[in-house]
């Protein structure tokens, strides 16, 4: 078997790497990491009935006029979790949802988030409502099956689409909404607040759980190195705990040693499948029996049409 990578490049480095390690079961629970930046660390595992699709993280930011929620977690009942939450740290309305990218673990809340008062904006990048669309069904009916659901939960997609950067205005504090190249996903947006050096990174950033490809190998690594020069000097993973500018390095090696591997075994002329065969996951990683066959085949067919001599 062809292990790459070293895993994390030592497990101290990474709990070095964390600023926190909350790990709380409940689906409310957040941590004040920074002044008015509250986050919630969703449990590193796939949707299931017992979890109730609390399997990504979430935060929320409040400023002197409003409040800004960034993702929704996996089901309507985590979206009413995270009301519930924002509700006991403040009596300011919440003027604003942003979803970092379209997948339901992150999505789906968002249902009992919108509307919750006149004024209420959605946001996300101005290429999630294609993706979602293209996937509804899917999406819909692996939730009601993951979640043990009696009908398929509705999926709202954000009005509001930025493409390229923007700004809102929670009153004294504004937050800064980015794309990106296609990476994780082609949609991914992130959300930084300046006051604090916070950056929200959705799935841009796994720590812990395994990285999973569902846009750009190639992309990812590259946009890398640009959200790694924001400056931020705290970053909320979509999946994981917050970490310092130290916790990107985990994600880097799983990623360039995968694309090196599979260039190894296109070099070789190796088929898809005793590539997915034998490129073996690094240690280290949450589920990777879940998530590193796909991407060696998604890396596969990325870079079998790169020169690859
Ligand atoms: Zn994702």
């Amino acid at each position: 078997m062809a292990v790459f990578g070293r895993a994390y490049t030592s497990i101290a480095a990474l709990a070095a790497a964390m600023l926190l390690t909350a790990a709380s079961m409940h689906p409310g629970a957040v941590d004040e990491v920074a002044p008015g930046v509250f986050v919630h660390i969703g449990q590193i595992a796939e949707p299931y009935r017992d979890n109730g699709g609390d399997t990504s993280n979430w935060g929320f930011v409040v400023g002197e006029r409003c409040v800004a929620v960034i993702d929704t977690g996996g089901s309507q009942a985590t979206g009413a979790a995270i009301l519930a939450a924002v509700r006991r740290q403040t009596a300011l309305p919440v003027c604003a949802a942003i979803i970092t990218h379209g997948h339901p673990d992150h999505l789906l809340g968002l249902a009992s988030v919108t509307g919750s008062r006149a004024g209420f904006r959605a946001i996300a990048s101005h290429r999630l409502p294609a993706a979602v669309a293209a996937r509804t069904q899917t999406y819909r009916a692996l939730a009601q099956r993951q979640l043990g659901l009696e009908a398929a939960p509705e999926i709202v997609v954000p009005g509001e689409q930025v493409n390229g950067e923007a700004t809102i205005d929670l009153g004294g504090r504004q937050l800064q909404l980015r794309t990106w190249k296609t990476a994780h996903t082609d949609h991914d947006l992130t959300v930084y607040d300046p006051s604090t050096q916070t950056l929200f990174a959705g799935d841009l950033l796994f720590v812990g759980h395994t990285p999973v490809i569902d846009g750009n190998l190639a992309g990812w690594l590259a946009q890398t190195a640009a959200l790694r020069g924001l400056g931020a000097t705290r970053t909320v993973p979509g999946h994981g705990p917050v970490v310092d500018g130290k916790g990107w390095q985990a994600q880097t090696e799983y990623l360039s040693g995968l694309r090196d591997a599979v260039r190894t075994a296109l070099r070789q002329r190796m088929p898809l499948q005793r590539a997915v065969e034998t490129i073996a996951a690094p240690a280290g990683w949450a589920l990777t029996e879940v998530f590193h066959r796909r991407n060696v085949t998604a890396a596969y067919s990325e870079l079998e049409w790169e020169d690859t001599d």
